[in-house]
């Protein structure tokens, strides 16, 4: 079937404020333990559920182009960082958008560190999400997703909703060709403790970020001279 002979593509948003190497770790890791044909990374216009992102999309989107360049099997879709309207970004939409680009039957996965999974509920219509691709969640060797079912990082105590979504949803990275959407499976990368806020604040304080960021990433803001103060430019 020709769907499947495109494979299947995995989808990773994120603020990326800026672009670190966990990011790229993540994708790179999930493209090897599920078989993806390949990642499209998708820098968020204007998230909800969080403050707003430092610096602007088009910095955001510069930084992951740079970081992407020439580099096999990554892709990036601009569209949201591009987006004329300045309302608030939702997965939702853009699962929906990308839906219709790929057609009804090319599985396609969100890609979430489990940390965002752990808020999942909280997103907008979370539900829908299920219909329209599969969930992967990276995880920590020794932290398997049963964890998540009895408090971190899931959070709950093993009954919420997303539990229960969770035990039925759960399944392998085999499964993932076999349907469009529907299943929620963890995959464990290398542990990282790398984040965006951190970054921006060693930088805002007058401290290195390099081999936190790809090069290109620090050329960049150095030359645009971003994330020089605690609240960004
Ligand atoms: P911030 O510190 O500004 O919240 P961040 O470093 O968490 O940013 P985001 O752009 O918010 O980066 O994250 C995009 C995705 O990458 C999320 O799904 C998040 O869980 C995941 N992610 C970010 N950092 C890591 C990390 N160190 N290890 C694993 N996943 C990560």
């Amino acid at each position: 079937m020709s769907e499947l002979k495109e494979g299947v593509l995995g989808l990773f948003g994120g603020t990326f404020d800026p672009l670190h190497v966990a990011h790229l770790r993540l994708a790179i890791e999930a493209r090897e333990a599920l078989g993806l044909a390949g990642v499209c990374f998708i820098p968020a216009g204007n998230p909800a559920l969080r403050d707003a992102p430092h610096c602007s999309a088009v910095h955001r989107l510069a930084m992951v182009e740079r970081a992407l360049a020439g580099v096999p099997g990554f892709s990036i879709d601009a569209s949201e960082a591009l987006a004329a309207a300045p309302g608030l970004s939702y997965t939702v939409d853009t699962l929906e958008r990308q839906r219709r680009l790929h057609g009804d039957r090319r599985p396609l996965v969100l890609l979430l560190g489990a940390d965002a999974f752990a808020r999942f509920e909280a997103w907008h219509r979370w539900r829908e999400l299920f219909a329209l691709a599969h969930i992967a969640v990276a995880t920590r060797p020794g932290h398997e997703l049963k964890v998540m079912r009895s408090g971190t990082p899931g959070g709950g105590a093993g009954d919420t909703a997303l539990d229960g979504e969770f035990a039925a949803r759960r399944g392998i990275a085999a499964d993932l060709a076999d349907a469009p959407a529907g299943r929620i499976v963890p995959f464990a990368i290398t542990a990282l403790e790398i984040s965006a806020t951190a970054i921006r604040r060693r930088l805002a304080a007058g401290l290195s970020a390099r081999y936190l960021v790809p090069d290109a990433v620090l050329d960049y803001i150095e030359s645009h001279q971003i994330y020089r103060t605690p609240h960004g430019h």
